[in-house]
């Protein structure tokens, strides 16, 4: 079949500088022009903030931080923004301080400057979630996307490292399902594939010497690529499945990324040897047959968790998650899901069983083109 598609690349000064944070994120905020900046950040990540917008004019520091943004936290953010008459926001942090950050910018388009300090990659998406009475809404707005971006490996080193672990599959995950996500093109898989490998050398690194930056280093830019992927290519089946089991079940988000993985591939790599192949070569391992094998290896190697039932999922919660993801099953998924598939697989994420053992009888669609 002859190519067909269009892949789009979101505008974004993106800074690796190791160990130098806060004179780069004053340059990043200088080249905004801003003078009155919100620095958000967690309690937790406060002092980690105060050293890296040392050199920036804060106005205001919002410190209240909170996993999914719910709305009233997203408010009460807004509000201190247009309080405190800021030109610009700062965010030091994970995933959930990127996403106010970004939730503030959705509503009045004050331009973000995101310092991450895991893996989450949201800093290089233009996707927005916000959660009220326990739903969670996703949608995508170039405004929500930070204008730039410093990542800084020194920054992580106080990342536990089992947070470090999670968090890094999370990324692991945006490669694996930017491969057959419904935008997924070759440019979105060069790039997951890259990712994928910086991510399978770096956080071995980080286990064995979570101080050691070059470690750390692999994992951010991993996890960077891994994300720019996953912007372009959208929603596979993984992230459906993690958004069901987080929005209705509540679960950790990270570590519900890292258990579901290899139960996913399990499931789509046999009809995707394209995909196969890549992740296989991303892993070092000699073809597309031992892909769900260094992924599942790669888990195990970091010690990563594996079971549902672990996080607080309970099994009679599991039909009706089969359920909620067989209504959002994206299009192009390499092989037609039905519900009794999605509870067969959900119940061996749940029970931690080995993926490389299931057997699995959903047919391959005939349209994943690319994979
Ligand atoms: P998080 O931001 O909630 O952080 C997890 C924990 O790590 C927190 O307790 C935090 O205080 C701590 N932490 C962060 N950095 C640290 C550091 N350097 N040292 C020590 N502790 C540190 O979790 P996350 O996994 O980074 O992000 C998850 C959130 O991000 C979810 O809400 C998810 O939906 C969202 N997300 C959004 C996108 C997107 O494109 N919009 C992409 C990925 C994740």
């Amino acid at each position: 079949m002859t190519w067909d598609f269009v892949h789009e690349t979101l505008p974004q000064r993106v800074r690796f500088a190791t160990g130098r944070a806060a004179v780069a994120t004053a340059e990043e905020v200088e080249r905004l022009g801003a003078r009155r900046v919100m620095l958000v950040a967690g309690p937790a990540e406060a002092a980690l903030a105060e050293r890296v917008a040392s050199g920036v004019p804060v106005a205001h520091v919002h410190d209240e931080v909170v996993m999914h943004v719910p709305v009233a936290v997203a408010e009460r953010a807004r509000a201190a923004a247009a309080d405190h008459e800021v030109d610009a926001v700062l965010a030091v942090g994970g995933g959930s301080t990127t996403g106010l950050a970004k939730a503030v910018a959705l509503t009045s388009g004050l331009p973000v400057v995101a310092v991450p300090t895991t893996y989450a990659g949201s800093e290089a998406t233009d996707v927005w979630g916000l959660t009220e009475a326990g739903r969670k809404t996703t949608g995508t707005d170039p405004r929500v996307l930070p204008r730039a971006v410093v990542y800084d490996a020194s920054l992580t080193t106080s990342l536990p490292v089992g947070l470090s672990v999670a968090s890094g599959l999370n990324a692991v995950a945006h490669c694996v399902d930017s491969l057959w996500g419904p935008r997924a093109d070759p440019v979105d898989a060069a790039l997951a594939e890259e990712g994928l490998r910086a991510l399978a050398t770096g956080l071995p690194e980080v286990v064995a010497d979570p101080e050691g930056l070059a470690g750390r280093e692999q994992a951010l830019y991993g996890a960077h690529l891994a994300a720019v992927a996953f912007a372009s290519a959208g929603s596979g089946l993984h992230h459906k499945v993690c958004h069901v089991l987080g929005g209705r079940h509540d679960l950790p988000h990270a570590e519900t990324h890292a258990v579901v993985l290899p139960h996913v591939a399990g499931l789509n790599l046999p009809a995707a040897p394209g995909a196969a192949a890549r992740v296989a070569r991303a892993l070092g391992r000699g073809g597309a047959a031992e892909a769900l094998d260094g992924l599942f290896a790669l888990g195990e190697r970091l010690g990563a968790p594996r079971a549902l039932r672990d996080l607080g999922l309970a099994e009679d919660d599991l039909r009706g998650a089969a359920e909620a993801v067989a209504a959002v099953v994206p299009p192009g998924n390499p092989v037609d899901v039905t519900v009794d598939d999605l509870e067969r697989m959900l119940r061996d994420a749940w029970a931690g069983t080995d993926p490389r053992e299931a057997v699995h009888t959903a047919p391959p669609t005939t349209t994943g083109a690319t994979r």
